[in-house]
């Protein structure tokens, strides 16, 4: 990943600043000095010194006896036939083999274009050698050929030359910055001119004669813009190294690259050690080698250990932040960010009284109370991590057994916990309870808060273990967000009330309606209630829905009893609200502002999610019963809803249930079970409602039992408000019949 990172870094050189940067630095503190044998008399100006000041010179310098001259100053102003007649005589004086320089007016794709050669005939038979610099995208000279061809000749160049004719390796030399421009021996041409410069300086050397107008816009690393013949000092003395040769950046990177592969999966300390070897390398490398001579760049290598530096610190703080700091257990955001392996159940336990523990025992002491709950754990399911986070919950990843297997494995491991802790001089009991997400395929960090939610509800529960059930993901994001949708819903007429009419069975009249919610969601079509009504108590939101159909059902008990006769309503409270503190008030404040006398309203106790609180339940009930509301136990038969609740609750009317009523005609112990209780509840002074009537012989089964009143499909279907009246107002002419 880090090598094809760099790769990508060298193709776009991204990492030349890096390389950049290195060499600037590297020169600064690394100078060398100038080859002696190289001389330079510079300030070679017609303007300053006149071409016959530059004839002059020319004699003076040749009269000195150096080892060869090099022609370094303009002479393209001297054209065939013009010009001072002295400067080429002076010229046709030297040496043959003293040589003129043109210099490439272009950095880089050197041809003929590139160079502007004086004339020919002031030239003579003169060789002509070239300086020729490449350089990097921020004008650093970086190369150079040892030789030219133009125009099918081949012309070398001064650093070459002046290296006696070597060149570098595979025909390109690289100019050695080590070499301090200022160290050149220069000799300025007015002193020799003025003869106040001895002569000897110049005996046996190779003389660079510079003008000062020549410059190249390449720069020097380490050093500011030198005089242009600096580079072609730094190229010869380059060629005076062993190995004049460039590497590219390759060879670097390949090593960091097996390093680093190297140390993958060794222990930190080692991995440590060995990054710090690979940027020790990196860096001394390049200066080492180039010492020999060899070019090697380590603009890639560096960018790849940089890359990879921060690759490893951005690791380890994810890793510090997916461990929690006391236990050094790595944390559930770990497991949920991990793939799990395939097959798996993801189980999290639940610690009851986890706070209460740890405050019992001193900080230092917490995480190894998680360590050694871990340590259970692990020893119990096999687990190679035992992902811990604060609040006392465990998760890990099991092998998906059969259902079956896999609860009495948790079980088994529940007994690992039967044995109390020890903690410092403390003992625990650990009393655990496991949620189980068995959701395969579905993505990590999803199963791990599926496993979180169910291991918390058998906490909440009391049950050993909670499975979070597949359904239960789908309808996730629904549940979440019923709280909004259940306002949305009662604002814009989703939800409704539907009313069912009670028939009384002696007077063969309606008596009453049982009024029942409805909601017809706009996607989701027709929910049923007691889906939702399940739903709505899981999001805290049943208060709402039961104060809103009392007070709807207040209203449609007012319309109803304007009528003339007296009309019973009922409405369903749900037992996860009958120990609310704030009931009694709510529903006295809703009739006494519809205006309805709370004895026309009676309260179906359905239990659905069985009676919380029980003392405040009864007192609640006892108090609405004193408000003048009638109660009834709704779904008398089964579940709570027993004998119990009749000697407990306040009542004045049972209603049995239908799955009983259902079964009446044509099952002898459901017939006794239902003829019983109505003689029970008359004994007890309540009523008795049937409902789930769907049949005459039910109904006049029934009737012969002494069943007071009667509801089901039978008598009628619960309907809208209006078309309920309209059933309502028929009914006083025909009875029973129209279903
Ligand atoms: P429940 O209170 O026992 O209501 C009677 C249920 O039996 C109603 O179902 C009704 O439509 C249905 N039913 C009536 N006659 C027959 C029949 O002849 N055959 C059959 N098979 N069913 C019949 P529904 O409306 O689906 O309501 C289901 C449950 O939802 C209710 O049972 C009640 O527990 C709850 N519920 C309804 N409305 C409310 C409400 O406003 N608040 C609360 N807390 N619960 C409600
Ligand atoms: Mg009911
Ligand atoms: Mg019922």
């Amino acid at each position: 990943m880090t090598l094809l990172i760099a790769l990508l870094g060298w193709a776009v050189q991204a990492a030349d600043p890096l390389g950049h940067a290195y060499w600037n630095a590297v020169y600064k503190f690394w100078q060398a000095p100038a080859p002696s044998s190289i001389v330079v008399v510079n300030g070679v100006d017609a303007n300053e010194l006149g071409v016959a000041g530059e004839a002059r010179l020319l004699d003076i310098v040749r009269g000195a006896k150096p080892a060869r001259i090099y022609l370094d100053f303009k002479l393209q102003g001297v054209p065939a036939g013009t010009g001072d007649a002295a400067l080429r005589g002076s010229i046709a004086r030297l040496d043959p083999n003293a040589a003129f320089v043109v210099r490439s007016t272009k950095n880089d794709g050197f041809n003929a274009a590139s160079f502007n050669f004086p004339d020919p005939d002031l030239v003579g038979r003169h060789p002509i050698v070239l300086s020729a610099w490449s350089v990097n995208f921020l004008f650093f000279a970086e190369s150079s050929p040892n030789s030219i061809v133009l125009g099918g000749q081949r012309y070398p160049t001064l650093s070459t030359e002046l290296a006696g004719g070597r060149g570098g390796l595979f025909g390109m030399l690289y100019p050695d910055f080590a070499v301090e421009p200022q160290a050149i021996r220069t000799i300025p041409a007015r002193l020799l001119l003025s003869s106040h410069a001895p002569l000897e300086l110049l005996a046996g050397k190779q003389v660079i004669v510079a003008g000062s107008g020549q410059a190249t816009g390449a720069a020097y690393f380490g050093h500011q813009m030198p005089s242009p013949y600096a580079f072609d000092v730094a190229g010869a003395a380059s060629l005076e190294r062993p190995f004049p040769i460039s590497l590219t950046s390759l060879p670097l990177l390949s090593l960091v690259g097996f390093l680093l592969w190297w140390s993958r999966g060794k222990p930190q300390r080692i991995r440590n050690r060995a990054y710090l070897v690979t940027v020790g390398l990196v860096l001394a490398a390049p200066v080492a080698l180039r010492m020999q001579g060899i070019v090697c760049y380590p603009d890639t290598a560096l960018f790849a250990v940089l890359v990879f530096g921060c690759i490893r610190l951005w690791q380890k703080r994810t890793r510090k932040i997916q461990h929690t700091s006391a236990s050094g257990l790595p944390n559930m955001l770990a497991l949920s960010n991990s793939a799990l392996p395939v097959g798996c159940d993801v189980v999290v336990a639940a610690i009851a009284r986890y706070e209460e523990i740890l405050a019992t025992l001193p900080m230092e002491l917490h995480g190894e109370c998680a360590v050694q709950i871990a340590r259970r754990i692990g020893a119990g399911s096999g687990a190679a991590e035992i992902y811990h986070s604060d609040g006392g919950h465990f998760a890990w990843t099991e092998e998906a057994r059969p259902l079956d297997m896999q609860l009495s494995h948790l079980e088994g491991m529940r007994a690992l916990f039967a044995a109390p802790l020890q903690i410092g001089v403390n003992t625990f009991d650990i009393n655990i309870h496991f949620g189980l997400d068995r959701n395969e395929g579905v993505e990590s960090a999803t199963r791990v808060n599926s496993a979180l939610a169910s291991a918390n509800e058998a906490l909440a529960n009391g049950r050993t273990i909670e499975l979070f059930e597949a359904h239960r993901l789908a309808e996730a994001p629904w549940e979440l967000s019923l709280h909004a949708r259940i306002d949305e819903g009662l604002r814009n007429g989703d939800i409704w009330l539907a009313y069912q009419a009670q028939w009384d069975l002696a007077s063969n009249s309606i008596c009453g309606a049982e009024a029942l919610i409805r909601w017809n969601h706009p996607t989701r079509g027709p929910i049923a209630p007691d889906a939702f009504i399940l739903q709505a108590e899981r999001a805290g939101r049943i208060d709402a829905l039961t104060y809103w159909v009392l007070d709807q059902a207040a209203i449609a008990a007012c319309a109803m009893n304007a009528k003339g006769r007296r009309f019973q309503m009922s409405v369903n409270l749900s037992g996860q609200m009958v120990d609310k503190p704030e009931l009694v008030q709510t529903f006295a404040e809703i009739v006494a502002r519809r205006g309805v006398d709370p004895s026309l309203i009676t309260v179906e106790v359905t239990e659905t999610s069985g009676l919380g609180n029980r003392t405040a339940a009864i007192h609640n009930l006892t108090q609405l019963r004193q408000l003048g509301f009638r109660l009834s136990i709704d779904d008398f038969g089964t579940g709570e809803a027993s004998l119990a609740y009749l000697a407990d609750l306040p009542s004045d009317e049972l209603k049995l249930d239908r799955r009983f009523v259902a079964k009446i005609v044509d099952n002898d112990r459901e017939r006794a079970i239902v003829s019983s209780t109505i003689g029970l509840a008359h004994a007890l002074g309540q009523t008795v409602v049937a409902e789930g009537i769907e049949d005459a012989a039910t109904l006049a089964l029934l009737r012969s039992m002494g069943c007071d009143h009667a509801q089901g499909y039978f008598l009628g279907r619960p309907k809208p408000l209006t078309a309920f009246e309209h059933d309502y107002d028929d009914a006083g002419a025909r009875a029973f019949g129209h279903v």
